[in-house]
């Protein structure tokens, strides 16, 4: 298979559908986080240095009827061109004969950058005949969006049609899938994930997958209250599914069949509203006063937990373990991390999946102390519960 180490660039146009789905002020539309451009950085690099020419592709925001100025990557261009250290071309159009004329006359080093897919409703819509105009501009399809990867849209799958053999995943997807694919077919052993956030409902599918993979499961954030009154706990005024009690019960009973250990919380710290300046103690969490919630866990879980994760020589992190947005409830996710980051010194392989532990990780400055901070949020999930994403199938030509 071609990779983008062996593939000859020289004299190529590559099109590389990036993820430049940046948050952006509304003010003056400046980037307030432009992690996902560095991200694609190195991909974009090798190209220039191999002698081809590059043509990114991107959506922005969710416009709904068509360009909208706010949406316009045209906003991305300086920063870009300051990463980058060139000058970048902008199209006004993704698609049509501005765009081609861009992409047609592009000499070795040059970058264009073309306006919003999302501009035009055939990209979500995984148009063929909006795809085929997008492959005009490239001589080489090159896939390095994890984030849209589970999206079968016109520039993530539906254009690798288009390219025969020269269609390949850019650095970062490839980094991507390697990582995932570390954790779940680790031969490290013992093997730990910890699972947090809001509801056991967004999570099962992972946790159910999970179990079969890993020695140690750990679970707390909002999910582990379901888990607490399934077993027969009195949870106060928590957080809690009560579709999913039987389900709960399930997933405990399926990981004594797999042989993983579950770790749930034992004690939780209770507010007494959904504030950061509730009142507050700590509890048995099987033994929550009514009208408390809890939203956090309490100084011993975290212990044990911490134990658990420091011992461990894989580990995946997706969710956090209270409401870490408030500082009152931001201890637990606090430990975690802490102890994640301890373990990553001594030789653990971590790996942090997924939106809001993501969010945690940089909260706390600790991105650069783990092994791997995935840049796909709903790919990323979606990946670990074992679905084939269409961006990353339409490359392998599965
Ligand atoms: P998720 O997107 O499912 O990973 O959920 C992340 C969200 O779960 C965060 O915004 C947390 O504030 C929230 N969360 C974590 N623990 C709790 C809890 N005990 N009660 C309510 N929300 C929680």
């Amino acid at each position: 298979m071609q990779t983008i180490s062996n593939y000859d660039f020289k004299g190529k146009r590559a099109l590389i559908r990036v993820d430049f789905n940046v948050p952006l002020n509304s003010e003056n539309f400046e980037i307030t986080d432009d992690t996902r451009i560095r991200a694609a950085l190195p991909t974009i690099q090798l190209i220039l240095k191999n002698g081809g020419c590059v043509v990114l592709m991107s959506h922005l925001g969710r416009p709904k009827l068509g360009p909208e100025d706010k949406f316009s990557l045209k906003h991305i261009v300086p920063h870009l061109s300051n990463l980058l250290g060139l000058p970048i071309l902008f199209s006004n159009s993704c698609i049509g004969a501005e765009a081609e004329a861009f992409t047609s006359n592009l000499q070795p080093g040059q970058v264009v950058l073309l306006e919003n897919l999302r501009f035009f409703q055939h990209e979500t819509a995984g148009d063929k005949t909006f795809a085929e105009q997008l492959a005009r501009h490239g001589d080489v399809y090159v896939n390095d969006a994890f984030g849209t990867a589970h999206r079968a849209h016109a520039s993530t799958a539906i254009i690798t049609q288009f390219f025969q053999n020269d269609k390949i995943f850019g650095l970062l997807l490839e980094n991507e899938i390697k990582n995932v694919d570390l954790v779940l077919n680790s031969a490290k052993k013992p093997v730990t994930a910890i699972v947090g956030g809001a509801k056991v409902s967004s999570k099962i599918t992972i946790i159910e997958r999970l179990i079969e993979k890993v020695d140690y499961l750990i679970i707390g954030g909002g999910m582990a209250y379901t888990f607490a009154k399934a077993k027969g706990g009195k949870i106060g005024s928590s957080l809690v599914e009560d579709d999913y009690l039987d389900i709960a019960l399930s997933i405990l009973d399926k990981a004594k069949t797999h042989d993983t250990v579950i770790c749930l919380p034992t004690d939780t710290k209770v507010a007494d509203t959904f504030s950061n300046d509730a009142n507050t103690q700590v509890v048995d969490i099987n033994n929550i006063p009514d009208g408390w919630m809890g939203l956090d866990i309490g100084e011993k879980s975290a212990e044990s937990f911490c134990k658990v994760i420091k011992q461990s020589a894989t580990l995946l992190w997706n969710g956090p373990m209270g409401v870490f947005e408030m500082d009152n409830f931001q201890q637990g996710t606090i430990a975690v991390a802490n102890a994640i980051v301890e373990a990553t010194k001594k030789g653990a392989f971590s790996l942090i999946g997924g939106g809001d532990s993501v969010a945690a990780i940089n909260k706390y400055d600790l991105a650069d102390q783990v092994s791997y901070v995935s840049t796909g949020g709903g790919a990323m999930l979606e990946y670990l519960e074992g679905i084939e994403l269409p961006g990353i199938a339409a490359i392998r030509g599965e």
